[in-house]
């Protein structure tokens, strides 16, 4: 689809327990689409690997967050692990009047914000890991957190995988990671179709299927 300011712009929120592989879907996405764009959110936690500035994350300091705040610069912000996160109000604003799919790496209280701002442009997808241990193996694997970072992120995951399970549009299940993509692709699809007033046959039968109400919560809710 192209950018030309005409297209419906698509609020595409991407939220998990930490280490279900959010970041590595929404990047892959955004590299497949022209028309997308990753969303930097502004951090006040250090950076980690190979992160970089304004690519990842515009990291600031508390005092520099607290600014933004007063000056109510954010369409959402939260308190993640200790730490604050926020997107900017003028990051949303200047892709909906591109008409972009701006993706967002955000948590469950930033999802429901931007949900709650932005209820027609907003789509909420809540991505869980195959199973916990298996959650636990990719925060290891990714090896960029010390082991009370890993502690603290398991032990946030349970209340994260609740509030997705309660309040998202779709559910997604990242144990494949290229059908994990295609479902993505397929959701979008269904989204900027229903944006556009069209239909999309196929799209809207993999979306459908993903809908929340349709996924069997229960084995994650034990
Ligand atoms: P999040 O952003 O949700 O915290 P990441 O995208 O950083 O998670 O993924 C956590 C780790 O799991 C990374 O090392 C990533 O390469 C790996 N990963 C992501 N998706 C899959 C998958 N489908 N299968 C196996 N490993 C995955
Ligand atoms: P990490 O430190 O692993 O990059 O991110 C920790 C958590 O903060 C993740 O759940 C991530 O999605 C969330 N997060 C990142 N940016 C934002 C943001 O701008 N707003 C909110 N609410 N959460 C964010």
């Amino acid at each position: 689809m192209k950018v030309d300011g005409t297209s419906p712009g698509l609020l595409l929120v991407l939220s998990a327990p930490s280490g279900a592989g959010k970041t590595t879907l929404a990047r892959l996405f955004v590299a497949q689409h022209p028309e997308a764009c990753f969303s930097v959110s502004a951090t006040t936690r250090t950076p980690r690997g190979a992160e970089r500035e304004g690519v990842d994350y515009h990291f600031v300091t508390r005092e520099q967050f607290a600014e933004l705040v007063a000056r109510d610069a954010f369409a959402e912000w939260a308190d993640v692990h200790g730490q604050r996160y926020g997107t900017l109000r003028s990051t949303v604003e200047e892709s909906l009047a591109a008409g972009r799919i701006a993706v967002f790496d955000i948590d469950v209280q930033g999802g429901a914000q931007v949900k709650a701002r932005w209820p027609e442009q907003a789509v909420t997808v809540f991505v869980l890991p195959p199973s916990l241990e298996e959650l636990e193996r990719r925060l290891r694997a990714r090896s960029t957190d010390a082991d009370a970072a890993i502690a603290r992120r398991l032990g946030a995951a349970r209340s994260e995988i609740d509030r997705g399970l309660a309040q998202y549009d779709y559910v997604l299940v990242n144990d494949d990671l290229a059908t994990a993509r295609r479902q993505l692709e397929a959701i979008v699809a269904h989204e900027r179709a229903r944006l556009a007033g069209r239909r999309d046959e196929r799209a809207r039968q993999i979306a459908e299927s993903l809908q929340r109400s349709r996924v069997d919560a229960g084995r994650w809710l034990r």
